[in-house]
């Protein structure tokens, strides 16, 4: 058999994922994913590095998402309690000071 990237190769192992051919050349170049992922083509090997790079974006996406809920929540909570102890009456004050550490909590929890 030859290589399936490299036709004047013959093959010297098979890819575990799509069971393409893989050279000696191929065979060096991810080897280094074989604990993981067994033999693997160079095909495939792209197709694990684009997953992992997806999978990167999206969790520092998330993350961007998660800080600035939690900021916004943080900012109503402050005001809020800082609104409560300028408020006149203290019905009034309690009440917002009880929503202010509410909302204050809900961005700490999201931030986790
Ligand atoms: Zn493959
Ligand atoms: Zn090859």
């Amino acid at each position: 058999m030859k290589c399936s990237r490299h036709p004047q190769n013959d093959a010297v192992a098979q890819c575990s994922l799509c069971n393409d051919y893989l050279c000696s050349d191929c065979f060096e170049q991810t080897k280094h994913l074989k604990s993981t992922f067994g033999t693997v083509c160079l095909d495939c090997y792209e197709e694990i590095l684009q997953a992992d790079i997806n999978n990167y974006q999206w969790t520092i996406k998330n993350n961007i998402k998660k800080t600035i809920i939690s900021i916004v929540l943080y900012i109503i909570g402050v005001i809020l309690i800082v609104a409560a102890f300028l408020g006149e009456t203290s019905a009034f004050t309690q009440q917002y000071t009880m929503i202010g550490i509410g909302v204050f909590l809900c961005g700490f929890y999201t931030a986790l």
